[in-house]
């Protein structure tokens, strides 16, 4: 027996020093993809960008983009080549100072060949020069994602916006810190993430430099272009900006500056239940445009303008600043794993009602468990782990996952819920995670087998039973008023979220 054993334990090793020798000599190129099962051709494999530093003219004439990107990467692989994902002309590209051979193999991948292999673990610095039009491009049945032309325009979307605009390994998976500069017209404003280091003027152009120091998924950088009013200060303690467009109507735009001058205030509250904010400062974009949804924009969120169509909307921003956390601090493993921004951030919009003592959490969750029928099959017949590639937004994402957070705080209390929560973000901010690992971690912390609660409330398609498994026991029997008012308030808000989804 032990003779075999040795015998096996030698051709193991042997087997070993073949595959090491195979990885070290063989260069080759960087995949297309980074792997996610939705979108194939999103992000790349090869290298791990740690910065972006984007200088882009933006041309109201034409709604026309000219930039310069400068990428700082890590090769993760001997590369021959790598890809970025551009939907834009490139012009020039170099990496490490010289220049660097490149084609389209697909209108979304750009394909790059550098003058000499690129050895495992060597940082690159990579330049890409390039122009186009991101208004008019469509990719994989994709319609463009831009908003606007001419002088108000919006690089904003998720998942797809950054290939409409920079160049990039496009996927929450592949962080990097950003610097961004913005150069336009004299007069007009120019928005971006993070703390305005500067705005100068040279000529008939004003430039305006942005910078993200913590990490930041490509989806959620962001480009504002218009004619903003700009408040910034300080309030409770937090560095603030808050952009409202000039031309936006007059009732929203008083409605919505109103509240977004609480941002600070509630992201000091829901620092007290996810744990630290994570960035440096806060604030809330509104453009005049309407373009029916907000979007958790890294540090800054932007919203469309009818959120406030009705007065005031606390619950839309406490849903965007949410997603700081989940979203933005610890993003999606792959696109599938939506429920982790989107259940959460309206959870967020629970834990705020029953703060601002409208409702508690759990007559938000028994005023829904009665709401949406068991017949209701286009609610309980998404697949919350896996809704589908391009149906990540679904409404069902957002209220049953919501009732989800809301039966795991019944079933097992706020305060394990709420280490989950502060756990899952202090282990994993400026990283990302998957549901699976939610769920291990929830099992762990709360020492209970919770696979039967998950099952039922996350994959299967039928509605939860009553059952004290899945947390729906012990629920009040009677919505108050206001009780109904808030969950009607919160799944409008979900509604109209949802509705970025225009495909
Ligand atoms: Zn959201």
């Amino acid at each position: 027996m032990s003779s075999r054993r040795f015998a096996r334990v030698a051709a193991v090793g042997a087997t070993l020093s073949l595959t090491t020798a195979t990885v070290a000599y063989a260069a080759g190129p960087g995949s297309a993809g980074i792997g996610d099962p939705y979108y194939p051709t999103y992000g790349n494999g090869g290298y791990d960008v740690s910065h972006y530093a984007l200088d882009i003219t933006y041309v109201p004439a034409g709604t026309t983009i000219k930039g310069k990107a400068t990428i700082t990467a890590t090769a993760t692989q001997d590369l021959t080549s790598f890809n970025l994902d551009l939907l834009l002309s490139a012009s020039a590209v170099t990496v490490n100072g010289k220049t660097a051979s490149f084609r389209k193999s697909d209108p979304h991948e750009l394909v790059v060949t550098p003058a000499s292999v690129i050895r495992k673990g060597a940082t690159m610095t990579i330049t890409v020069a390039y122009s186009g039009q991101p208004r008019g491009i469509s990719y994989g049945g994709v319609p463009s994602p831009w908003i606007g032309s001419g002088t108000e325009a919006l690089a904003l979307g998720e998942p797809e916006i950054a290939a409409w605009w920079y160049p990039s390994n496009d996927h929450p998976r592949d962080k990097a810190t950003y610097d961004m500069t913005f150069r336009v017209p004299t007069g007009l404003e120019a928005i971006g993430n993070g703390t305005l280091v500067s705005k100068t003027t040279s000529g008939t152009t004003d430039v305006w430099k942005w910078s993200m120091p913590q990490p930041m998924a490509t989806y959620l950088a962001f480009m504002a272009i218009g004619q903003y009013s700009v408040a910034k200060g300080t309030s409770g303690g937090r560095p603030y900006l808050v952009a409202i467009a000039q031309k936006a109507g007059a009732g929203m735009a008083a409605a919505a500056k109103a509240d977004l001058m609480k941002t600070p205030s509630i992201i000091n509250w829901e620092a007290s239940q996810f744990g630290p904010y994570p960035f440096d400062t806060v604030g809330g974009v509104v453009p005049s445009m309407s373009f029916g949804y907000a979007l958790e924009t890294q540090s800054r969120p932007v919203y469309t303008p009818d959120f406030w169509a009705g007065g005031s909307n606390l619950f839309v921003v406490v849903h965007e600043n949410a997603h700081q956390w989940f979203g933005d601090a610890v993003s999606v493993h792959n696109w599938k794993d939506i429920w982790l921004n989107e259940g959460f951030a309206t959870f967020a919009e629970y834990l705020y009602a029953e703060h601002a003592g409208v409702a508690t959490t759990n007559e938000l969750l028994a005023q829904n468990y009665q709401q949406y029928a068991a017949t209701d099959t286009w609610f309980w017949g998404v697949r919350l782990t896996d809704p589908g590639k391009h149906n990540e937004f679904d409404g069902a994402v957002y209220d049953r996952g919501a009732m989800t957070l809301a039966a795991l705080r019944n079933r097992l209390g706020a305060p394990t819920v709420s280490k989950i929560l502060k756990t899952w973000v202090a282990n994993r901010k400026g990283g990302d995670g998957t549901v699976v690992q939610f769920e291990a971690l929830a099992a762990q912390i709360s020492g209970q087998d919770l696979s039967g609660f998950f099952q039922h409330w996350l994959v299967d398609r039928t509605k939860p039973a009553k059952t004290a498994e899945n947390g729906l026991t012990g629920l009040p029997t009677v919505a108050t008023r206001s009780a109904i008012a808030a969950a009607d308030q919160i799944t409008a808000n979900a509604r109209m979220l949802a509705s970025r989804q225009h495909r």
